[in-house]
């Protein structure tokens, strides 16, 4: 079942009009044909299902409304993964995962080992980034649209997590003495809002994992291997969601 997310107002009142973008994509690359079904979500929460009337000499599409339902695959959690600034393949990997797995938010940030130490974002980045987003929640079923944060300092990522979500988990591969497994840090969790931190290819620093302290994050290993940036930065995600029953 194809699914696109379009802008509300797209949206009025039984009928749907389609992109001229997803028109090309529904007439020559899905090549459907009037009478074909498809999911339409506003990324408010709710999930159309639309019947097709393509006209092949305008190259037109217009959807007819059959039911509306809340859109319901989402995690009952709001996962925020954080994580440092990277190389573009492995950004846009992460990217692409995580929307698959649940992630709701995504924080890149600035720290002191980044390989990436610019903040800024151009534009044409930012549009490609949020395109993998939504074509990676048409594909996986994803009730919304996952959110991509502006890069950030590491210090800044620590004080909107901490204003923002009920609690803040920060893999660390070093021993440390009071670090946790997940599950044990997930005990008296209330399952709604949640921060991960995975640290970029050289790790975090002993001062960035006391400032995390210091800001209330709960340092956990992700077990006795060294896993990579972007393996860590789905793996600690999927454990999460597992434990609470979401995977
Ligand atoms: N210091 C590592 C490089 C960091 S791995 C090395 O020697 O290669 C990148 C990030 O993944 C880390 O900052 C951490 O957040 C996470 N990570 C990787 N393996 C982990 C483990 N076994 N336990 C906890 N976190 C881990």
């Amino acid at each position: 079942m194809n699914r696109f997310f379009l802008e509300p107002y797209l949206i009025s009142d039984e009928r749907v009009n389609f992109p001229e973008t997803v028109e090309h994509q529904i007439i020559s690359v899905l090549r459907l044909r009037s009478g074909d079904i498809v999911e339409v979500l506003d990324n408010q929460g709710c999930l159309y299902r639309v019947s097709l009337e393509v006209d092949l000499e305008k190259r037109s599409v217009i959807g007819q409304v059959m039911t509306q339902e809340v859109a319901s695959t989402e995690p009952a959690v709001k996962i925020t993964l954080c994580f440092g600034m990277t190389s573009r393949d492995k950004f846009e990997w992460i990217l692409q995962k995580g929307t698959e797995i649940g992630i709701s938010e995504f924080s890149p940030f600035i720290s002191s080992r980044t390989l990436v130490q610019s903040a800024d974002l151009s534009e044409k980045k930012l549009v490609r980034w949020e395109r993998i987003i939504q074509e990676a929640a048409e594909q996986s079923h994803r009730g919304r649209l996952p959110k991509l944060n502006q890069p950030q300092e590491f210090e800044a990522c620590l004080n909107s997590s901490a204003a923002t979500t009920s609690l803040s988990l920060i893999a660390w591969e070093e021993d440390d003495a009071n670090q946790v497994q997940v599950s044990q840090s997930l005990e008296e969790f209330d399952g709604s809002s949640i921060a991960l931190y995975v640290g970029p290819e050289g790790g975090f620093s002993e001062e960035e994992i006391h400032l995390a302290k210091e800001s209330g994050c709960r340092v956990v290993t992700l077990g006795d291997r060294i896993l990579r940036m972007e393996t860590a930065a789905i793996v600690f995600p999927a454990v999460v969601l597992h434990d609470l029953g979401e995977l």
